[in-house]
């Protein structure tokens, strides 16, 4: 059975801990969000009858700034993994050098099986109940599983409605037209195509021509693709929940993706050499970089020995599980972890809320310029703690994340 989130999270804690040599109480206080609010939001369903739906806001630490995370719209939530996401969050905007500490929200819900109406009515009524812990100073969501710039529009709404005035950067990753950021849509992968290109750059591997492999042709693997693509890296094989694709000489992100638009998966593109298994795409031998942006543990103890890529960028949250990651890093195989890699996103967010409190727009390109002015010094400031303590990048990573966050409690005499 998958560890309970909650105990993983706090395990990545201690290690982060135990290197930094702080003591008990800096775990005591951490280990703990400062708020867990729990509600139930009922919603009148299309047959006319009321259902009573149970979610969550969970804020773990505010020490840096305002809370940030998204909602997360499943019939799996649980608090604790509710719990687990919001320090992960934490860990997230502090190692980004964000102004801001952790939070995540969850609804026990299946979108899927409701109505368009009726998912406006559950998302009005759960930021109804959350309204009081949140605001642009307080408290800030965005999306995250099954739910979207649409729900981020409600969200606003009902918000701004309660308040008597419209309230911008009370969420992120709303619609351009409705005070959302150029760029926030492909953040993500570009923020992963600067992680690839800082990395091979790092290990003395030339970018301009690295052969490199994407799980996931979704949001991040697309954007991903579309960057790396354009900095002249070539990509060779992508793939999809139905199977991947692969051309040694390269494939057009664009074309793959109009191919997938038409027909609803890569699979049976007619400019790729041949089909292979997703399978296949991870223990590829001829690639330089990996990037895993599909779904969790796809790199485990069972294939991670198959692994051929010099470089492997986590797109997704958690693809490479602990076993594997010890085995990567025995095999001299760089592992950019999830943390940093997939922050472009939350960085993006960051920027729409700072054009939202200051009610201004910007372009597409100082959106990217000021994301890569984010994440490159953030990715050295990794590369630098992992040399000094000689540990893997994602120690490194929540080594400078804690450490950041403790400063700030220090300082502000929490501590
Ligand atoms: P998405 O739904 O847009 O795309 C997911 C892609 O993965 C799809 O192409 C789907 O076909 C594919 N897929 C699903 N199951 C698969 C399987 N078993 N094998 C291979 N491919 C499979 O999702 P996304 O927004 O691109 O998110 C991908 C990952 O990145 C998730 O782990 C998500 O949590 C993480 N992430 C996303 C963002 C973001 O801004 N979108 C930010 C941070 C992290």
């Amino acid at each position: 059975m998958a560890e309970n989130p909650y105990e993983m999270a706090i395990k990545q804690l201690k290690k982060a801990i135990d290197i930094l040599g702080y003591d008990e109480t800096v775990l005591d206080i951490l280990k703990v969000p400062q708020r867990i609010l729990e509600v139930s939001i009922p919603v009148r369903m299309d047959d006319g009858k009321v259902k009573v739906f149970k979610g969550y806001r969970v804020q773990h630490n505010n020490a840096l700034g305002p809370y940030k995370g998204g909602v997360r719209y499943h019939p799996d939530v649980t608090k604790d993994e509710v719990i687990a996401l919001a320090m992960w969050m934490t860990w997230k905007c502090s190692v980004a050098g964000l102004p801001y500490g952790g939070a995540k929200g969850g609804v026990i819900v299946d979108p899927r099986k409701l109505s368009l109406r009726e998912l406006e009515e559950l998302s009005r009524g759960y930021i109804r109940a959350i309204a009081p812990i949140i605001g642009p100073y307080k408290d800030i969501p965005a999306p995250d599983v099954y739910t979207n710039p649409q729900v981020m529009a409600w969200y606003m709404d009902e918000y701004s409605k309660l308040r008597g005035y419209n309230v911008p950067g009370v969420v992120t990753a709303k619609p351009v037209e409705l005070w959302g950021s150029h760029g926030r849509e492909e953040a993500t992968g570009y923020g992963v195509a600067i992680a690839a290109r800082v990395a091979s750059r790092k290990y003395g591997l030339p970018f301009e021509g690295a052969r490199v492999a994407i799980q996931g042709y979704g949001n991040v693997g697309y954007s991903s693709a579309l960057f790396i693509h354009r900095w002249g890296a070539k990509v060779v094989a992508v793939s999809d929940s139905k199977g991947g694709i692969y051309n040694p000489q390269g494939l057009d992100p664009i074309k793959v993706k109009e191919f997938k638009n038409r027909t609803g998966t890569v699979v049976g593109y007619p400019d790729a050499k041949k089909d292979i298994s997703n399978e296949q795409l991870l223990t590829l031998e001829d690639i330089d970089i990996l990037i895993p942006a599909a779904i969790e543990n796809v790199i485990t103890s069972e294939n991670a020995a198959k692994v051929h890529a010099k470089i492997v960028i986590e797109g997704a949250n958690g693809p490479v599980t602990p076993e594997a990651d010890e085995i990567l890093f025995k095999k001299g195989i760089i592992v950019v972890p999830d943390i940093i890699a997939n922050a472009g996103g939350v960085i993006v967010s960051y920027y729409e809320w700072v054009q939202n409190l200051q009610g201004i727009q910007w372009d597409l390109e100082k959106v990217h310029k000021m994301l890569e002015d984010k994440m490159i010094p953030a990715l050295d400031r990794i590369y630098k703690k992992h040399y000094s303590l000689n540990v893997d990048l994602r120690t490194a990573a929540y080594a400078l994340a804690v450490e950041r966050v403790v400063r700030a409690m220090k300082l502000r005499g929490w501590l």
